[in-house]
């Protein structure tokens, strides 16, 4: 068992915890997942509770070797190929992701994308970490490539979270990061409200790798926030395929799953 430390591991001097206590007299916050009032501003917007509730949205095997679906809440025994790898063998090596997209980690991954909470990365990529150790180690992967946002959606957010989660990674690693060499070239729909088919659709062509000397001949872990029907990364790894990667494999901090409360 690998164990990261996040930041909520960090001692406060006497000094920080002065000013955390002001801060709190005039800025009450409250724990996102919950939204019962927090004592400490440290937390990060998350109460001990909603944080021990994330922990177990953990996903376990048995899943699906290739695209990492989930099995035990159907209670389908071992781990063995999904129906959708097995008529669809997607272009990626393999693909895992840390917890349910469900509850409280669905919650904080909206927060850090939607509403500002930026230092929630510090919580969320440590994760990422045990996620990838469950099962790659440190030599399975030469550079480590986040989702792009497009120009124009990086510019309405202020900021790309796979880009935030994978710059984390890789000093959690100690495995290179290249924020540049993927591009999003088409603006897509938010695939939220899409069909599977048009999810698809939606993305195709929608990546071309624009630096492929930077990925030739590597295995390239290629990180996102969120995996639902795996059409971005499907299209995301094809693009990199092409730009000459030996090898991608994928991991995202969450996996939204068909049937799982959200
Ligand atoms: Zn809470
Ligand atoms: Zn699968």
């Amino acid at each position: 068992m690998v164990y990261f430390p996040t930041t909520r591991d960090a001692p406060r001097s006497g000094f920080r915890r002065a000013v955390d206590a002001l801060a709190n007299l005039f800025f009450p916050d409250e724990c996102l997942g919950c939204r019962l009032p927090l004592a400490r501003l440290q937390d990060r917007g998350l109460c001990d509770g909603c944080w021990q509730k994330i922990l177990a949205l953990r996903i376990r095997p048995p899943w699906c070797p290739s695209c990492g679906l989930p099995y035990q809440q159907w209670g389908e025994g071992g781990s063995h190929l999904c129906s959708e790898c097995i008529l669809r063998p997607p272009p990626y090596s393999g693909a895992r992701s840390f917890g349910f997209y469900s509850l409280e980690l669905r919650r904080s991954v909206h927060a850090f994308k939607f509403s500002g909470r930026r230092n929630l990365v510090g919580l969320l990529a440590p994760q990422l970490g045990v996620a990838f150790y469950d099962t790659w180690t440190r030599s399975d992967a030469d550079v480590i490539i986040p989702i792009p946002l497009h120009p124009s959606r990086t510019r309405a957010r202020g900021f790309n979270q796979s880009a935030l989660l994978a710059e984390h990674l890789s000093g959690l690693l100690g495995i290179p990061w290249s924020p540049n060499v993927l591009l999003r070239v088409r603006d897509t729909l938010p695939q939220v409200n899409l069909t599977d088919r048009e999810r698809f659709k939606n993305v195709r062509r929608a990546f071309v790798c624009a630096k492929p000397e930077a990925v030739a001949g590597k295995q390239v872990l290629l990180v996102d926030d969120v995996m639902t029907t795996g059409a971005t990364v499907r299209s995301a790894a094809g693009a990199l395929l092409k730009g000459g990667a030996h090898r991608v494999w994928v991991l995202t901090l969450a996996r939204a799953v068909p049937g799982v409360m959200t």
